[in-house]
């Protein structure tokens, strides 16, 4: 079997049972494609539940208040996500007739949506078979294939998206695409994935010439900085605490 095929078989045999994958609903698949961006399954999915339970269509959240919306959105960090949803709703509510843009090009023109989620909702609600290219999806490729291009330089992403775009079936993008980012969560994880049962190791160039450990190549590191921050608590005579909401960007 090929690499897409036993992709795919894998994933039919183990992949999890997330409410999003169940349905074609453009509005619920970006939903979630949002929250997902730098959160695990396991954190977003409960705030996935909330929001869809306090606003099931597109036109309930283009309605919604603004203080509605980030409350909800609380603990999820990266608040410019809440505010570019809400805004993209209220774009395609209003404007657009509540009519979800159905191909990749015109997803990428709504507010907050990149090249990765646009790919996602194109193909998991129109079938439009546009490979996603993400974390996972750079190590399994670079791994199975012996890739060893920088992930870190913009022209990578466009080698790794070509090769993806020649291993995608017409037939069935949608279940292609959910395969290789479940099995890039699950099965070949950054640190000491477990190759030994690995459907793919027969075929798999890194195993075969240890480099497992090596790809994918990422030679732009994370830069940290130190940061501090000095607070003032005031507190009156009835432990009331005086605050002040934050207007700026920042932590
Ligand atoms: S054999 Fe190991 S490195 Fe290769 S695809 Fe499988 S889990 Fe990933």
């Amino acid at each position: 079997m090929d690499f897409t095929n036993t992709l795919i078989h894998w994933y039919l045999h183990n992949k999890r049972e997330l409410p999003w994958r169940n349905t074609t609903d453009p509005y619920l698949i970006w939903l979630s494609e949002i929250m997902l961006q730098q959160t695990r399954v396991a954190q977003g999915l409960p705030y996935y539940n909330a929001f869809v339970g306090a606003f099931p269509t597109v036109f309930d959240l283009a309605a919604a208040d603004e203080q509605q919306v980030l409350k909800l959105w609380q603990g999820l960090g990266y608040y410019s996500r809440a505010r570019n949803l809400h805004s993209a709703a209220k774009h395609i509510a209003y404007e657009l007739d509540g009519v979800f843009p159905n191909n990749y090009n015109d997803l990428l023109k709504l507010k907050g949506v990149g090249a990765y989620t646009a790919a996602a909702i194109a193909s998991f609600s129109f079938d439009e078979p546009v490979p996603v290219v993400d974390g996972n999806v750079f190590r399994v490729l670079a791994r199975y294939f012996d890739v060893v291009s920088d992930i870190s330089r913009p022209s990578s992403k466009k080698e790794f998206a070509a090769l993806a775009s020649e291993l995608i079936p017409t037939s069935d993008p949608a279940v292609f695409n959910q395969a290789i980012m479940e099995f890039g969560a699950l099965q070949c994880v950054p640190k000491n994935p477990d190759c030994r049962i690995c459907p793919m190791n027969e075929g798999c160039l890194a195993l075969k010439r240890k480099k497992v450990h090596e790809l994918p190549v990422n030679l732009k590191k994370q830069k940290i900085t130190k940061r501090y921050f000095n607070y003032l608590v005031f507190n009156d005579e009835h432990r009331n605490t005086k605050i002040r909401q934050r207007t700026e960007k920042g932590i």
